[in-house]
């Protein structure tokens, strides 16, 4: 017995001690920043390099939604562009993914938005079935890193199921195939209401690379209230845990 206790001392403390503040590396890239200062031509040159349309060519505005975070904008105009490292860039409402050039306000909830259903039912708990809809299993590692010892989300009673008829919502990765686009729609049928819908990724926020794709069916995303968009390309198991507990209001 006490050569287990001394096993278990010298691993010390695993688990990340607050979600909330918890620093990250500065070479993370989150939240970006960009100078209210880019000429028109320097707008332009940068829109027409993005691989995915993420920034207006008119107002050099960048849509997280649609960034895969490359940092190649960055990299072109280093004074005008830089990536903070504020993983904390979750919202409800679509609008609030895209950075304005001379803003530096942090991304977050729309309290009036949240549905009051949610913050009734799951205020202590939430289940959630995961969706890996033409997804490339990046989302879908770092969704499982949630639960790890490190970041321990089922502390606060945020776990996923195996089975959509014990979850209380779904959570979306890739740009949803055509041949998912069905077997989607059979699982959030088999959820009990409220029924929560997340994104989680570029590719599901906006289809990402895949945007124009024949192959992909994103009719699914028409038909229902998204309750929580999640940036990253990965995402960052910070982004979803600090998203998830605003949605429920976690403090
Ligand atoms: S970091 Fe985002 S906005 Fe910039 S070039 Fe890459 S995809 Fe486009």
């Amino acid at each position: 017995m006490l050569k287990e206790l001394k096993i278990l001392k010298s691993h010390g403390t695993q688990y990340v001690k607050n979600l909330r503040t918890q620093p990250v590396s500065e070479l993370f890239r989150g939240r970006p920043v960009i100078s209210g200062n880019l000429t028109t031509e320097e707008v332009k040159e940068i829109a027409a390099l993005c691989p995915v349309n993420a920034i207006d060519e008119k107002s050099g505005s960048m849509d997280l939604g649609r960034c895969v975070f490359c940092k190649e904008c960055a990299f072109r105009q280093p004074g005008k562009i830089r990536f903070t490292n504020d993983y904390r860039i979750a919202s409800n409402v679509r609008e609030a993914l895209i950075i304005k050039p001379g803003h530096e306000d942090t991304v977050r909830l729309e309290e009036p938005r949240v549905r009051p259903e949610i913050r009734k039912l799951f205020k202590n708990a939430l289940k959630l079935r995961q969706v890996s809809a033409g997804g490339d299993n990046a989302n879908e590692m770092e969704l499982a890193a949630t639960g790890n010892v490190n970041f321990d989300f089922g502390r606060y009673g945020v776990e996923f199921v195996a089975s959509p008829r014990h979850a209380d919502g779904i959570v979306i990765t890739g740009p949803i195939s055509r041949n998912m686009a069905e077997p989607l729609q059979i699982c959030y049928d088999a959820v009990p209401f409220p029924k929560i819908i997340i994104l989680a990724g570029t590719d599901a926020i906006s289809g990402g690379m895949f945007t124009d794709s024949p192959a992909v069916d994103r009719s699914f995303l028409d038909r229902y209230p998204i309750d929580l968009y999640i940036p990253g390309n990965p995402i960052h198991p910070l982004t979803f845990i600090n998203g998830v507990l605003d949605l429920m209001n976690k403090l």
